[in-house]
């Protein structure tokens, strides 16, 4: 059957034969490769340090734990975003809360944010952690949430899963120049994959290696640090409870290999972006709003249609073969978080978004035929079911 993912890898030759080369290499896993393609996030981002983990869900456990989160500690994040950037303060016993969207950039929302702050602070309840999440890959307003950071005492994980290439200030996302830890992910719909994965970046050589600790039973090999050393090779000691988040020198090979297509991947999904922006209809459809000073690296194309046509332009893209999506549902509106007790009209934008919102195919493999095709369905479509009619 005929379909268009919104999203997918893109692999080639050179890819399986890195993957190859480790297979038929000495080491499977805790080998060299996992600390090349670190090496690799870390020149690419200009972070000091680069943890890689399993996946992004890790990363972001990890960077949680390093920071001190635990029971009776909160940590906010956005109200649309994927469950991880939530779950991952659930892991360490702790309590969320969301922040309402921008109803342009669809990220956080500054107003908001700010707001909520204010009234946290005289109630005595503000968040320990703060997640950002760059949404569709375009940045949120950094400068902004480390000012807020700074009056409010708050740590900032930037939930970067979306945004690898994508650009702030003309600096790329992942330097952690406005933020404690910056996460990658690596799933295969994300901009470079390794499979499954994921990495934490951070300039903060504590955290870094507390995360490396905690990504591998929190147990260390270095004499310094130990409680009982011994003059034995084997020794080792471990001195928290860790777990094994560890990826893969196969998986990390892979990442070596995208690694190096990043910009590519990122400025055929840029062409692919513009040629939306010139050719779906304007009057009819809202197009992604881009925040000055700011590179998306548009992982997501979102369009929003009106929301009395939005479930049959939706369902009748799907018929046709083109498998448009919605990211997010917000979080709050899962059975999981309904059970703890939100209030939606908290949230107007965010349930105002997900009632017009949907994500249309954006890939590097993605051909100009087959894009013609969804622009030329979805333009048909919204006149079609337009209001009234
Ligand atoms: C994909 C994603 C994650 C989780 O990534 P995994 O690598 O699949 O664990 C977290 N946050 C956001 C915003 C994501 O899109």
């Amino acid at each position: 059957m005929f379909e268009i993912p919104y999203g997918r890898q893109s692999l080639d030759s050179r890819d399986v034969e890195a993957v190859r080369a480790v297979l038929e290499s000495e080491f499977l896993t805790q080998g060299p490769i996992v600390p090349l393609f670190e090496g690799n996030l870390q020149a690419i981002t200009g972070a000091k340090y680069a943890v890689a983990a399993n996946s992004a869900t890790s990363s972001l456990h990890l960077a949680c734990l390093a920071l001190g989160l635990g029971q009776g500690d909160l940590l906010w994040t956005s109200a649309i975003t994927f469950v991880a950037s939530a779950n991952c303060a659930r892991f360490c016993g702790a309590d969320v809360d969301f922040v309402d969207i921008d109803p342009k950039t669809y990220n956080m929302s500054m107003d908001h944010l700010e707001a909520k702050l204010r009234i946290a602070a005289a109630q005595g309840n503000l968040p320990k952690i703060l997640v950002p999440v760059h949404l569709t890959g375009q940045p949120c307003d950094m400068k902004r949430i480390k000012e807020l950071s700074l009056e409010y005492g708050f740590k900032v994980i930037e939930d970067a899963s979306h945004a690898i290439g994508g650009e702030y200030e003309n600096e790329p996302i992942g330097n952690c120049k406005y933020s404690d830890v910056t996460v990658f992910s690596f799933h295969p719909v994300k901009i470079i994959t390794t499979g499954e994965g994921g990495a934490a970046l951070t300039n903060d050589e504590h955290l870094a290696s507390k995360m490396r600790s905690l990504r591998s039973h929190g147990i260390i090999r270095d004499k310094q640090s130990m409680k009982n050393p011994m003059d034995a090779t084997w020794y080792y000691e471990q001195i928290e409870l860790g777990f094994n988040y560890r990826l893969t020198d196969i998986q990390a090979a892979l990442g070596v290999s995208q690694i190096q297509k990043l910009s590519a991947f990122v400025s055929k999904r840029r062409e692919l972006a513009e040629r939306y922006f010139n050719r779906l209809d304007p009057e009819r459809i809202i197009l992604p709003f881009q925040m000055q000073g700011t590179r998306s690296a548009w992982h997501l194309y979102v369009i929003k249609v009106n929301k009395s046509q939005h479930s049959r332009v939706f369902e009748t893209l799907r018929q046709s073969g083109i498998n448009a999506n919605v990211h997010y549902l917000p979080v709050y509106r899962h059975p999981y978080y309904e059970k703890i007790g939100y209030n939606i009209y908290d949230y107007p934008n965010a349930e105002q978004y997900i009632s017009e919102a949907m994500s249309i195919p954006i890939f590097p493999t993605l051909s100009t035929e087959n894009q013609d095709f969804v622009i030329d369905t979805i333009n048909n479509l919204v006149k079609q079911f337009e209001v009234g009619t």
